[in-house]
């Protein structure tokens, strides 16, 4: 790929009237109840251009919740309906994405611990040839550009042209104070290398804590990134999964109030 990677720039696909595309939504789809209350929430605070939630999950150990599957796409259909907001998902394979379409999905999204695996990539990107679909891919587990970028060549050789990068930071060996740690330099060298492929920030799997999120947003903002990835949730306490780092539709919307924006932006 080269810097005339061949992209249909973000606005043209999802226009924010040149703000930061914006977000937000459950880690995971738990119940209908949980779906319909924060998508409805997170519409009424008026600050997400679409709608994220998790319906197959992929977890690091076993045993612990891995998504509600097909049953929850209907849920998200109706939130969808209901609010107007167009709908991210992550898919990890060619049968998620047949699901995705079948349930009219908008957006997919490439999880990190799929980026790095280029078999998995190969059959997303066959399963989406001639299907003109937006797609985020999330940087991989392990700071690795040339695999994060051989990712998105993969999906720009099955004809994709509505494509974005989502940094969300690299695994530690170690408790770090950050989950993930952002290793900008990673990001900075991508968008040096790739000046028109949009790439979006996601404080939330960054941070892993509520209390981090706000300065990695701020930070995010600062480096001129496209947009933002949020995780939101009706009663974060009780989430299914990555409880301690998503916050209630309007504590995102407070935090989102307390950020400085570039004059460009206002
Ligand atoms: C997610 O977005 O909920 C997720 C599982 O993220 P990641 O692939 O960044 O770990
Ligand atoms: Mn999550």
């Amino acid at each position: 790929m080269s810097a005339t990677l061949d992209i249909v720039p973000l606005q043209d696909w999802i226009n924010t009237n040149g703000k930061p595309l914006m977000i937000a939504g459950p880690c995971s789809a738990e119940t209908e109840e949980q779906v319909w209350d924060t998508v409805t929430q997170i519409a009424k605070e008026g600050y997400a251009h679409v709608i994220r939630a998790g319906v197959w999950k992929p977890r690091t150990r076993p045993g612990s919740f891995e998504g509600m599957g097909e049953a929850a796409l209907p849920w998200l259909a109706a939130a969808k309906k209901e609010t107007g907001l167009p709908l991210a998902i992550e898919v990890a394979s060619p049968e998620h994405i047949e699901l995705a379409l079948k349930y009219n999905v908008d957006i997919l999204w490439i999880g990190a611990r799929t980026t790095v695996n280029p078999f998995n990539v190969q059959d997303i990107a066959d399963a989406l040839k001639g299907v003109d679909i937006p797609v985020l891919v999330k940087n991989p587990v392990n700071p690795d550009l040339a695999l994060w970028i051989g990712a998105l060549e993969r999906l720009q050789n099955s004809g994709l042209k509505k494509l974005a990068a989502i940094h969300r930071g690299f695994s530690n060996m170690q408790e770090t104070k950050y989950r993930n740690s952002p290793m900008w330099q990673v990001a900075l060298e991508l968008k040096r290398q790739l000046p028109n492929l949009p790439i979006i920030g996601d404080p939330s799997h960054m941070a892993g804590k509520r209390q981090y999120l706000a300065e990695l947003t701020q930070r995010f903002l600062d480096l001129n990134y496209d947009g933002l990835i949020i995780e939101s949730h009706r009663n974060p306490a009780e989430a299914w999964s990555d409880a301690s780092q998503q916050l209630t539709p309007a504590a995102l919307g407070e935090m989102l109030r307390g950020m400085q924006v570039r004059e460009s932006d206002v």
